[in-house]
């Protein structure tokens, strides 16, 4: 079975984000990128998948600039097998995403589409759910347990106050939550590897897809600045504060 993983190429989680000065969109210049964390956990389930003898090949697909090569490198080392970039410098939206996998999915007929539950750029947490409802493939969001047996997929979902297990009809969409595993580091002798792993780049109008924005960007600013909090010297004046400043008393 062949699992197709989607990667995106987001600011490394790490770095601290800025606004760009005129509030146009968020500064990207000379920024560490990385893969989006949920999609590295993504490409780890596969892996396992291919490990235990489940799956039997993996296809990497992300859909950004030349450089989301670097990405897509990345999942290789980490185990995939082949790369498709779909490369364009437009600011993609979720269907657009998710129109893109479609017709990848009709040329590649995967069993299972793994992608991550949200992506930490956008935090939209829709391309999953789109996708789904494009192939008309089930599918189990926010998975914090996979398991692919008999041609179905056992999904152990993350909602509010517990755990839900599904079942899905394989070809199914299955979205990663945090704790569905620990991904693991590249070996360097695997980095190595991946550089001669297979990588195809096609355009969104090889595939047929209008990549167009539905939705206008009007600002992005910053949090407001947390103002620094104050000693008290007894309890009396903590009081009297809480009613008549803060007035939450
Ligand atoms: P989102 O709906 O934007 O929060 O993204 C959810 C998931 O969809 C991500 O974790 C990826 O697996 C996938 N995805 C979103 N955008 C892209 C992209 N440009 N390229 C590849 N995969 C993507």
């Amino acid at each position: 079975m062949k699992i197709l993983v989607a990667v995106k190429r987001v600011v490394d989680y790490n770095v601290k984000v800025r606004a760009k000065a005129d509030g146009s969109a968020v500064d990207l210049a000379n920024v560490k990128m990385a893969i989006n964390p949920f999609c590295e956990i993504a490409v780890e389930e596969a892996v396992r998948l291919k490990e235990k003898g489940v799956a039997t090949e993996i296809v990497v697909v992300s859909m950004g600039p030349q450089a989301a090569q670097e990405q897509i490198r990345t999942a290789l080392a980490l185990g995939a097998d082949r790369g498709i970039l779909v490369q364009t410098d437009a600011e993609l939206e979720p269907l657009a995403v998710a129109k893109c996998l479609k017709k990848i999915c009709d040329d590649e007929q995967p069993g299972i589409v793994l992608l991550g539950k949200q992506a930490i750029d956008g935090d939209n947490n829709q391309t999953g759910q789109m996708l789904a409802a494009l192939t008309g493939y089930p599918q189990g969001t926010f998975a914090s347990e996979l398991v692919v047996e008999d041609g179905t997929a056992k999904v152990t979902r993350e909602i509010d106050g517990g755990l839900q297990t599904v079942s899905l009809k394989l070809p199914a969409i299955v979205t990663s939550d945090l704790r569905l595993n620990e991904p693991r580091y590249a070996s360097l002798p695997n980095i190595m590897k991946a550089k001669k792993k297979p990588l195809d780049t096609k355009t969104a109008e090889d595939l047929g897809v209008d990549v167009s924005p539905r939705t206008k960007l009007l600002k992005v600013e910053p949090p407001a600045e947390r103002q620094a909090g104050i000693k008290v010297a007894d309890v009396a004046e903590l009081v009297d504060k809480l009613k008549n400043e803060a007035k939450v008393i």
